[in-house]
């Protein structure tokens, strides 16, 4: 997504980014690993040793491996930063030298009709920030993810998505300001409140229909067809309840190597999707527990946890919202020529607010996302039964997740469990499940030996 739309859809994509669950897996090799020759515990073997299990799958991650992801990973916490930063300082300046005066004006003098009034300044206004923010989203989206080897993407073709995705921004942004500021004027003082629902409505109508308009914009959906994969996923679909008869694959490799696979959408608009990389580079015990994960969050009912979780911290933001604009409008209003709170013009302070208040909350709104991860997981375990699989995944996703940061780390800046974390769970569940050790997966290599 361009950063522009980062930016500002913020609040959708929170929800989206939460939804879009991160586990990962691959088979060619397909083959049945489950295998019965595994020491078995309270057979006379040891004892199984869930640390040493957990240090031994994080060896298999080369120090060079390990050093590169550690550097991209962290690099990406003062990222968070400077995105706030330039973000906040783009919507000052919009504000300081009336631009964002002159392009309510602007939109003012084009048409009487109000919401269309609010239509022309949003089109201005997500244009200028694109431009505004363009060199640090090279730098950040394109740049960095080839020095670090995670893009496959030359430039056209990154340029291609970054414009595909402003388009997305101005018409969903669109339909998500022009009724919010109606809302507002009709209103009054109680504005905010009903801000925060107009957010939530907006949030599920998003993930509604995210897969079915959004998502084939970036990347080719079609059916799995491998009946070798296809029909253990369904199977275990089946098992789990879920009304699912088909799975997607998406050309992920288009953009990168990472692996991934996710559950979007919801009511009739379900779908579960792994991607073309996680097929190429996982054993099928691996996509198993992959999936696994992703019926978790269907069954768990993420979707709908996650709304009412986020819902609360945006309801509080709208509160915080409703609070700065009045205290920065008392003060500094006439000068930026903003009349109101239903004034369309002060938009770049309601961002600036919203900014302030979710780069605060980012170790809330980041554990919401990733105790469900969590939960998927240990799901996904008791599903698929594959814990072996599993670590090698949560490996695979160490390529660009830090696998083993300290506990307040993990708790302020990771969405996800950490690879530690989640091997952890997995080899604890091994640990009461000793038949489904699998050889195979615990020698598998998984990185290019240097
Ligand atoms: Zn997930």
């Amino acid at each position: 997504m361009v950063r522009v739309t980062k930016c500002f859809l913020w609040l959708f994509f929170v929800f989206a980014v939460a939804m879009a669950a991160t586990t990962a897996a691959r088979a060619q090799s397909s083959s049945n690993t489950q295998t019965s020759n595994a020491p078995v515990a309270g057979q006379g073997a040891p004892a199984f040793d869930v640390n040493a299990a957990v240090e031994a799958y994080l060896a298999k991650m080369p120090p060079a491996e390990r050093a590169r992801s550690n550097a991209y990973f962290e690099g990406g916490y003062w990222l968070q930063l400077w995105d706030f930063l330039s973000t906040v300082v783009v919507m000052w300046l919009l504000l300081r030298f009336r631009v964002s005066m002159r392009m309510r004006d602007f939109a003012e003098r084009i048409t009487r009709f109000r919401p269309l009034q609010t239509a022309i300044y949003w089109l201005v206004f997500i244009v200028t920030l694109f431009v505004a923010t363009f060199p640090l989203t090279v730098y950040e989206g394109y740049i960095r993810e080839h020095k670090y080897g995670l893009s496959n993407q030359t430039f056209g073709p990154w340029m291609r998505d970054q414009v595909v995705a402003l388009g997305v921004g101005i018409v969903l942004g669109a339909i998500f300001i022009v009724p919010l500021f109606g809302l507002v004027r009709r209103l009054g003082r109680n504005w905010w409140v009903w801000g925060a629902v107009v957010s939530v409505v907006f949030i599920a109508f998003f993930a509604l229909i995210a897969p079915v308009y959004i998502s084939p914009l970036f990347n080719k959906y079609s059916k799995l067809q491998d009946p070798s994969i296809k029909d253990p996923i369904l199977s275990m679909a089946r098992a789990n309840g879920i009304p699912a008869t088909d799975v997607y694959e998406f050309d992920a490799s288009r953009q990168s190597n990472r692996v991934s696979a996710n559950v979007s959408g919801f009511a009739g608009t379900l779908q579960i999707s792994l991607n073309d990389n996680l097929l190429k580079r996982c054993t099928l015990p691996e996509i198993e527990t992959t999936m696994g994960h992703e019926m978790g969050h269907y069954v768990l009912n993420h979707i709908y946890k996650g709304l009412v979780m986020n819902g609360v911290v945006i309801v509080i933001g709208f509160a915080f919202l409703n609070w700065g604009i009045n205290f920065a409008l008392s003060r500094w209003g006439k000068s930026w020529g903003s009349r109101d709170v239903g004034d369309v013009a002060v938009l770049p302070l309601a961002v600036i607010v919203l900014s302030i208040y979710f780069f605060v909350t980012t170790p809330v709104n980041n554990t919401i996302t990733r105790s469900m991860e969590l939960e998927a997981d240990m799901y996904g375990l008791n599903a698929a039964r594959q814990p072996d699989g599993e670590a090698n995944v949560d490996l695979l996703l160490g390529e660009y997740r830090k696998m083993d940061p300290g506990p307040i780390e993990e708790l302020v800046f990771f969405d996800h469990p950490s690879g530690r974390t989640r091997i952890t769970a997995a080899m604890r569940w091994k640990a009461e499940h000793p038949e489904t050790a699998s050889p195979e997966e615990m020698k598998r290599p998984l990185f290019p030996t240097p």
